[in-house]
Parts: structure tokens; C-alpha cells; sequence
């Protein structure tokens, strides 16, 4: 009897379904984008309805290619769930109708709240208990700001007739019957994001909520990131457990099998995410990066990580195409890229909403410098891919202080990696080997992975050696160390002006 585990990937810009067998190979999937909505500088939002629809089109697509190929729905023996973090949908319990559109993890319109929090209790004043600093990226503060300035938001939590989710709530919730019965859930992963979520005892914190002003009723209940969790009721898919739930940087790190200590992953898709496996430990980094639990099995004990975030990465690649209008499809860029040997001395800080990790600054501002009349529109789209790259050498830095161990490989994945001369400038940024799956859907494949191991497909991590080892590409640097180091210094003056705008 074969064996299949399907994987429902909401990101930023797509959603997916993923079919994968028992040997973790991709058998089909589906992708469908939708549309992103800028109402205000800053802003970005998506209609929770656009989400479900995409969602159910890929079930329903992806599984007609499955079943096309002769392969029945009942061999699927479980669902994975993963998704953009942070992202805060709220909703009425008692119509199943969301409130407002979503508020995504990179808008930015909390500023002006995040900085007068900041400048009455310390950006890290919460870090010891949640793990992260206080900023515009996580859902606490994008739940606070819906309550102070949308009238139906702030009156549904005080009638206490309003739920919160993140996209994967959102989805399981739906999935499951909404009104009719739906699970209110999420995973340890998802919370651990939303700033409200104890980092130690993984549990609501009541001093958080406090902190906040927000009621603990309005929650998920905290589960762990693999179990069956309760089946689905609506799609082709009715009748299949979900049992695997996990924010989608905490899948790739699942998918990328980073299972021991010291193991690393960055993801390259709409922004970039660095994660590092610290073990048992919730270590609290000294140099700006987050507490994140990387996942939890079941009753196992979690598993923490380190994380770097960067908030543009890809997305930067869309403002080229779509604002600058330089090239028509994404995958222009890298021959414009690779039309010039360096970017003439142009840096471009892509700081469009603020800075992530390790700096955590709402107020820096995107700069393009070093421009001359030499410049042309290869050289920006060349520093366009080094901006990730520069990016995650400052987060690597911070993972080698932290950890005290230096990174001497870094795995990787997400669209941006489809890029072989982006992955290239990343490995002579970092001076270390850069090592790219070929098959790149880590993501979906960590959802089908916890989902499998709930349901018993798999039994433990070393059955999965064999999974997506074959014919990975490393990359190594080709430049010296000493070049390398001086553009990065540049490169950090450049950072400066980015951080001085405001
Ligand atoms: P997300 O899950 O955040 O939606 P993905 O992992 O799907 O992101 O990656 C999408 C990003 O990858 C886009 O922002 C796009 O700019 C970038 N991307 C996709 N294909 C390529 C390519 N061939 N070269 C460079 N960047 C790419």
C-alpha cells in the first residue's frame, strides 16, 4: 500500500499543496499567488477569504494531478500544515467572518506604538520571558494596535465574541468545520511568535497579556507541532487527520533535517530567516537575535532555536520588477545580475520597512549609495542580491557570538535560492560553503514530516537520512577573504546611512 502525507504551505506571496511519499520525495503540488494590498505606506494586509480560497484551489488541483496519476485520496494518511508567521486575523467565533483583513508580519504601521512602548520599557524589556524584543514584527503589538483603532475589533474582545489567529489557526479552524465544530489551535512554534506566549513553560503568559491588554479567551490553545490534532472536514481532503502544524521557518528547519545542536538553515523567500538549532535550551542572545522553539514532537521535549530575521529578501527582487520596472519576470535578475562582475561600488540597504536582526530598528529607511554615472541598472540589480547576502553575513556573525561556535556550512532554501549567482555571492560574502537541496520545497516537506511522524509513518529522525540528500549543490567561495572583508565593511557603512535616515 503506498504511502502519501500532504502539506499545505501558506506563504507570503503563495500558497501550495505539496504531496509527498513515505521516502519524502515530491510526487505533486499545486501554487497559486494572491494579491498582496498596500493601503498605506508601510501597510500590508490580505483578505483571510483570498487565503482560504487559494488554499482550497491547491487542495483541489494538486490532488487532481495525484489522483491522475493513478494514486487514490485515502493514501494520504495525513496533513501537514505550514505557514507565514505573525500575520494577526481575528475573527467572530459565533459567524466564522473575519473582522478586518489581515495585518502580515512585515507591515509596519505599529511603529509609532512599538516606539513609544520602547521608549517607556526598553526594546527588551519582554526578552527574558518571550524570547523576543519588542518590535512591529510580531502579533502582540499588530493585536494591540487593532484594538485601539478598529471599533468592531475593540468592541468584539471586550464582548468577548472575537478569536485570534495566525494563518495557521486561520486555516485549521476553517479546515475543520469553522462554526460548525472548528478547532481553535496552533503550535508552539506559531505562539512562540506572537510575543505572548511564556518561552520556558510554553504556555499564555498572563504577565504578557497583561502587558498588552489582551484577554487569554480569544487564543488557540498551545499544542505541540506533531499530533493529530482532529480531521478535516471540508475539501477533498474530509476525513484526513491534520497533524502537523509549524510556522514556516520552523518547518524549513524541520525539512532541512536540522535535528542536532549547532545545525543551521537560512531561507531565502519574501524576507530571509536564519535558524539555529540550540538543543534543549531557550538560549537569549546577547547579539540581537530571537528565541524562537524550533519544534516539538509530540510529548518530546522541545527543541529551541536562534533566530536571524531579515524582513526583505525576495520581496526586494518584486520592488525591481514591479516599482523600478528593470526587468518583467523575477528571473531577470540574474542575468542582469551576472551581466557585470561587481556592482560598480553601489550598496542598496532594502530597509523598506525598518530593519530586523540584528538591529531592530522600525525607523531605518531603504538607501541606494555609491551611485556614479558608471552606475546602470545591473549593478542595482547585482546589489540588489547582495543585500540578502550582506544581510545574512551580519546575522551569521551574530550566530557565531552567540554560540561561540563558528558556522562552517550553511544550508539553504526559499525562491531566492533558485538564484545560482545570488547563492554564489552568498557563499564569497560568508566565506564558507553554501549547500542547496535539490529538491527546494524544505518548508512543505517539514510539515509532511511532523505530520508523518504523528501518524506513525516515521519513528525516528534516522529513518529520514536518505531524505533529499542526493544531488545538493555547494557552493564555495571564489573570492579571498580579504576582498570579502572590505566590501563588508563598506557594506556596513552603508547599514549606517540606513540607520541615521530618521
Ligand atoms: P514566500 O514563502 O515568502 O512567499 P518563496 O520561498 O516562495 O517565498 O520565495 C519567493 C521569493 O523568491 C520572491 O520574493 C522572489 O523574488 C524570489 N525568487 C523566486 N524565483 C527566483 C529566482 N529564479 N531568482 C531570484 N529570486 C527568485
Amino acid at each position: 500500500m503506498p504511502t502519501f502525507i500532504g502539506s499545505i504551505d501558506q506563504g507570503t506571496t503563495s500558497s501550495r499543496f505539496l504531496i509527498f511519499d513515505s521516502k519524502g520525495a515530491l510526487i505533486d503540488y499545486h501554487q497559486v499567488e494572491f494579491a498582496q494590498y498596500y493601503p498605506n505606506p508601510g501597510w500590508i494586509e490580505h483578505d483571510p477569504i483570498d487565503i482560504l480560497e487559494s488554499v482550497y484551489e491547491c487542495i483541489e488541483k494538486g490532488l487532481k494531478k495525484f489522483i491522475d496519476k493513478g494514486y487514490s485520496v485515502t493514501d494520504i494518511k495525513a496533513i501537514g500544515v505550514t505557514n507565514q508567521r505573525e500575520t494577526t486575523i481575528v475573527w467572530d467565533k459565533f459567524t466564522g467572518k473575519h473582522l478586518c483583513n489581515a495585518i502580515v508580519w512585515c507591515d509596519a504601521r505599529t511603529h509609532h506604538l512599538v516606539h513609544d512602548l520602547n521608549s517607556k520599557h526598553g526594546t527588551n524589556a519582554l526578552k527574558e520571558l518571550c524570547g523576543l524584543p519588542i518590535s512591529t514584527y510580531f502579533s502582540a503589538v499588530k493585536l494591540k494596535w487593532l484594538l485601539e483603532n478598529v471599533s468592531t475589533v475593540k468592541e468584539a474582545h471586550e464582548n468577548e465574541t472575537m478569536i485570534f489567529g495566525n494563518v495557521d489557526t486561520w486555516l485549521i479552524y476553517n479546515l475543520t468545520g469553522g462554526i460548525d465544530g472548528g478547532l481553535h489551535i496552533t503550535d508552539v512554534t506559531n505562539a512562540s511568535r506572537t510575543m505572548l506566549m511564556d518561552i520556558k513553560k510554553l504556555e499564555w503568559s498572563d504577565e504578557l497579556l497583561k502587558f498588552f491588554g489582551i484577554k487569554k479567551c480569544i487564543l488557540p490553545k498551545i499544542c505541540s507541532s506533531s499530533e493529530v490534532y482532529g480531521n478535516i472536514k471540508i475539501t477533498s481532503l474530509a476525513g484526513i487527520p491534520i497533524a502537523g502544524d509549524l510556522g514556516d521557518q520552523h518547518s524549513a528547519m524541520v525539512g532541512q533535517k536540522c535535528f542536532n545542536r549547532g545545525e543551521v538553515k537560512n531561507t531565502y523567500g519574501t524576507g530571509c530567516f536564519m535558524l539555529f538549532n540550540t538543543g534543549a535550551d531557550p538560549v537569549i542572545s546577547k547579539s540581537g537575535l530571537l528565541t524562537t522553539v524550533g519544534y516539538k514532537f509530540g510529548n518530546e521535549e522541545p527543541v529551541y532555536a536562534l533566530e536571524g530575521s531579515i524582513a526583505v529578501a525576495g520581496s526586494a527582487i518584486k520592488w525591481v520588477r514591479d516599482n523600478l520596472g528593470i526587468i518583467n519576470e523575477t528571473n531577470e535578475i540574474n542575468n542582469l545580475a551576472a551581466s557585470v562582475n561587481d556592482t560598480g561600488g553601489v550598496y542598496f540597504v532594502t530597509a523598506f520597512s525598518g530593519l530586523f536582526a540584528p538591529y531592530w530598528r522600525d525607523d531605518a529607511r531603504g538607501c541606494i549609495v555609491g551611485i556614479t554615472q558608471y552606475t546602470n541598472k545591473s549593478h542595482i540589480a547585482r546589489a540588489t542580491l547582495e543585500a540578502a547576502c550582506f544581510q545574512t553575513r551580519a546575522i551569521l556573525d551574530a550566530m557565531n557570538t552567540d554560540s561561540g561556535h563558528p558556522i562552517t556550512s550553511l544550508k539553504v532554501d526559499g525562491g531566492m535560492t533558485n538564484s545560482d549567482i545570488c547563492m554564489q555571492i552568498q557563499s564569497d560574502i560568508l566565506g564558507i560553503d553554501v549547500d542547496r537541496p535539490s529538491m527546494k520545497e524544505t518548508t512543505a516537506l517539514g510539515a509532511a514530516i511532523a505530520a508523518g511522524f504523528a501518524v506513525g509513518v516515521w519513528k525516528s529522525f534516522s529513518e529520514l537520512d536518505e531524505v533529499n540528500s542526493k544531488d545538493r549543490t555547494i557552493f564555495s567561495p571564489k573570492v579571498s577573504k580579504e576582498e570579502s572583508e572590505q566590501k563588508y565593511k563598506t557594506w556596513q557603512k552603508a547599514i549606517e546611512r540606513s540607520l541615521d535616515w530618521a
